[in-house]
């Protein structure tokens, strides 16, 4: 399956992408053929260090992905710590319910100068390839708005320095609440793509902490709610001319693929070892003649 396109028998293209935690991971995604990166979970250089990353130590690290990745998309998500990944040196408040408390964007735009530096080394990092950043946990649109001001104002930091960077970077977001499925329409205005977390979005749709081992079937990501707010979100992205993708474990599940296909899913990010077996089946499906069926409870 090397070398070969991602596209349907009756010539539906998908972006099939990976999912990386770390600059290591690069090696599999090229030896896998990964056509891009849909998910780099910037976490790492929060969680391998006792004190904040330095925006010089941040710049290195996406520079080398996307350096590597040679001109293909790489999307690096902002700071998603909180809930399950805790970092000491944060000093988060202890919290009763820390999936629904200070995670993720709402500590970026808690902490400005966190998010300050990070942008900073991502937007210096845009000059070496295609970066494209993702803002993780978004409920409202005033938070996306918040976001680009952030966007604007590193920028106008970096051309009055004469730094280099790509003013058409993209800026996406991801679809892990339901709160995002309910204003999608408006969010599609905002941004240039979406992507769904799902095993978040699952957490959220169906009130199941994806932590507990015990929750059996009830936490079931091919509940018809989850695949649901999956076709809200693509419509709202294609009516504003926008691509959707899925970077949640589920992207990889085979039985999926003709779901994801009918629902209109642009890009499905993955983990390096399962986008072989994604394109064998990619390549032998009819996207025409895929059913919504699983949405049916
Ligand atoms: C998700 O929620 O589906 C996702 C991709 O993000 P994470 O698993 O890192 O929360
Ligand atoms: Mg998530």
């Amino acid at each position: 399956m090397k070398g070969q396109e991602d596209v349907t028998l009756d010539g539906r293209k998908i972006m099939l992408y990976c999912n990386i935690g770390s600059p290591e991971d690069v090696t599999a995604v090229l030896s896998n053929d990964g056509q891009g990166i849909g998910l780099f979970r910037s976490e790492f250089l929060y969680l391998a260090s006792d004190d904040y990353p330095s925006e010089e130590d941040q710049f290195q690290a996406y520079k080398e992905v996307v350096t590597a990745m040679e001109g293909k998309r790489v999307v690096i998500r902002t700071l998603d710590i909180g809930a399950d990944k805790q970092v000491d040196y944060f000093e988060l408040q202890k919290e009763e319910n820390p999936a629904l408390g200070v995670r993720a964007i709402r500590i970026c735009l808690n902490r400005p100068e966190v998010f300050r530096t990070q942008l900073r080394a991502l937007y210096r990092a845009s000059a070496y390839g295609k970066v494209a950043i993702m803002f993780p946990m978004i409920t409202s649109v005033w938070e996306v708005k918040e976001c680009k001001r952030a966007c604007q104002k590193v920028m106008a930091e970096l051309d009055a320095e004469g730094v280099p960077y790509r003013k058409d970077t993209e800026i996406g977001i991801m679809i892990e609440t339901p709160a995002s499925i309910l204003v999608a329409e408006e969010l599609a205005k905002e941004v240039d793509f979406f992507s769904v977390g799902t095993n978040d979005l699952t957490q959220y749709t169906l009130a199941c902490d994806r932590q507990a081992n015990d929750l059996g079937k009830f936490f079931d990501p091919h509940h018809p709610a989850v695949l649901r707010a999956l076709k809200i979100a693509a419509d709202a992205a294609h009516k504003a001319g926008i691509w959707i993708g899925i970077c949640g474990e589920l992207g990889a599940d085979l039985s999926l693929l003709e779901t994801f296909l009918a629902i209109g899913i642009d890009e499905l990010s993955v983990s390096p070892a399962s986008v072989l077996p994604l394109r064998a089946q990619i390549r032998q499906a009819i996207a025409r003649t895929c059913t919504l069926e699983l949405l049916e409870c």
